[in-house]
């Protein structure tokens, strides 16, 4: 591999001249360069921070047709169609297209018509294309969403394994496998499986700087947002997400009457309409989009102030990949978030009805808990998150909730290992509401009807309020102490971690929620 100046100057012609742009970002020109000398490259860079051009730029420069693999067939068309409006020769083969149009992509490819090809793998793979592309001048391979071959993900896709074969049968071809969700085994999972060895890694850093990350306790969640909009974002645009489509609807009538700018976005709705609002959306500076999750695949719209979450994330992924659409354009915004532990239980409701198989449910739960661990933390967020993707870094960010305004924590052993033996003297299968009741002594109709007020734990919390205790049992919960299961309806049930607790052999400190502190102006022991 040598190097040659001539083409680092045609990589920034191309930059300016094809693309529109002045300057390469981040370590685009290191991969840029890297791959047109022929190296293997392993690029981790987070969503929007220009994976693309790290293969379209070689694939320009390099002599032959570049094979881009890619899992989405409707991502794919999207990209060929911007290319060609550049004026980029690009072509996507897929199953949508009619054999006609197929047979002309293939006398095309034969022709050296096209400087890149964008398929997906099950396409590739067959003898016929594998053939195909064995007549073809190939400039390089570049495996888009890479950590689809990570059996452990739950973008797992089995034909990526077969991938490797690109190696076995194109050993001169360059390959560059790309990513923006790779944690240090999925990392090192993609190298082996892919057989990139001998791949230079380039790694970018996930954090975005500009991102104040403020996260709390759903009380009234509409009011709560819409205090959030009017005092830190009147007047400019932002996603407001929510779990279900009903809500969407709700929401989005909801914050119009109060006179903020509102559109909605889910996948239920007219693609006609849909259309529209994603459009008016991106064209005006001050609209709020409330949509389910449907609404991000191609968002790229600079100037999203805000990004809001009205149900908490399945996953930390799904939450940094969400919040990530917010100021693109590098300037201040906020990722806001209202989180209980009722998300909790929805989430593990909608897991459960998935069919998705019990191991890939397992590590799904996983996630969710992990991501509820993330709203209860009590230190910076920005290291938390950085942290869980595997970018670790000393110090305090002071631009997320908790650097602005730490959190009191509170000795709170007694309380959990109250709560706790709550738990077990009725069943394991109530859910908060109910064990709440049981420790502050309510005689109510569901109580005595369980026979519960001869438990011993009955009436054993009167000294702290229903709050405290929700949010005694939401930290625990967070913590890893309880669980939380679908098949119980929301019932509480202990894990192997809260033994030492129970016995006495742990001290365990809590958080304060900041509401019960400044706004409900509940008691809690000093
Ligand atoms: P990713 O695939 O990493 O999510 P994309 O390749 O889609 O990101 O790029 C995200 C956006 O950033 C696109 O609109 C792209 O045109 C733009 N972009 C990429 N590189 C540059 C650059 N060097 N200068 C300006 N804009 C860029
Ligand atoms: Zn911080």
């Amino acid at each position: 591999v040598q190097n040659h100046p001539a083409q680092g100057h045609r990589a920034q012609s191309i930059l300016a001249d094809v693309f529109g742009y002045a300057n390469f970002r981040g370590q685009q020109e290191e991969i840029i360069n890297h791959v047109i000398q022929g190296g293997d490259a392993l690029v981790l860079m987070p969503t929007g921070g220009g994976k693309s051009l790290c293969y379209q730029i070689p694939a320009l420069v390099r002599p032959g047709t570049a094979i881009v693999i890619s899992p989405l067939i409707a991502l794919m068309q999207d990209q060929v169609d911007s290319m060609r409006l550049l004026g980029i020769r690009a072509v996507a083969l897929h199953s949508g297209l009619s054999f006609e149009e197929q047979m002309d992509v293939q006398n095309g490819l034969m022709r050296g018509e096209f400087d890149l090809l964008y398929i997906s793998p099950e396409r590739l793979l067959t003898h016929k294309m594998l053939d195909l592309l064995g007549h073809l001048t190939l400039s390089l391979f570049a495996i888009d969403e890479a950590h689809c071959v990570s059996q452990w993900g739950h973008d797992f896709r089995p034909e990526y394994l077969q991938l490797s074969i690109l190696h076995e049968r194109f050993s001169h071809v360059p390959r560059i496998a790309l990513t923006a969700t790779a944690d240090q085994r999925t990392r090192k999972e993609i190298a082996e499986r892919l057989n990139l060895a001998d791949a230079r890694f380039f790694i970018s850093s996930f954090d975005r700087p500009n991102i104040f990350y403020r996260l709390t306790q759903k009380r009234e969640a509409r009011k709560q947002l819409l205090d959030f909009i009017l005092k830190d974002h009147a007047g400019q645009s932002g996603i407001v997400y929510c779990l279900s489509r009903r809500k969407v609807e709700e929401l989005t009538t909801w914050l119009q009457r109060h006179g903020v700018q509102a559109l909605p976005y889910h996948a239920g709705l007219d693609s006609e309409v849909r259309h529209h609002n994603q459009q008016q959306f991106q064209t005006t500076d001050n609209m709020v989009m409330v949509a389910t999750i449907a609404f991000g695949m191609g968002v790229d719209k600079p100037d999203v102030r805000f990004v809001a979450h009205m149900d908490m994330p399945r996953s930390i992924e799904a939450y940094y990949q969400e919040t990530g659409r917010a100021g693109r354009d590098g300037l201040p915004a906020t990722a806001w978030l209202v989180y209980g532990l009722q998300d909790v239980i929805v989430l593990g409701q909608m897991l459960a009805q998935s069919g998705m198989n019990q191991q890939i449910q397992q590590l799904e739960r996983q996630r969710l808990n992990a991501m509820l661990g993330f709203c209860e933390i009590s230190g910076c967020r920005r290291q938390a998150l950085l942290d869980y993707f595997g970018e670790h870094r000393d110090g305090k960010c002071g631009n997320c909730d908790l650097c602005v305004e730490p959190v009191a924590t509170w000795d709170a052993t007694d309380a959990a290992r109250k709560a706790l033996s709550n738990v077990y003297r009725t069943g394991q299968r109530y859910g908060v509401t109910h064990l709440v009741d049981v420790l502050l002594g309510r005689s109510n109709k569901r109580v005595k009807s369980l026979g519960h007020e001869q438990v011993s734990t009955f009436g054993l919390g009167k000294e702290l309020s229903q709050p405290v205790w929700r949010s005694v049992y939401r930290q625990l919960v967070a913590r890893g102490y309880v669980t939380v299961t679908s098949e119980t309806h929301g019932g509480l049930l202990l894990t192997e971690k809260s033994r030492s607790l129970l016995k006495g052999e742990e001290q365990l400190e809590l958080r304060r929620d900041r509401y019960e502190v400044h706004e409900l102006k509940v008691a809690l022991p000093e």
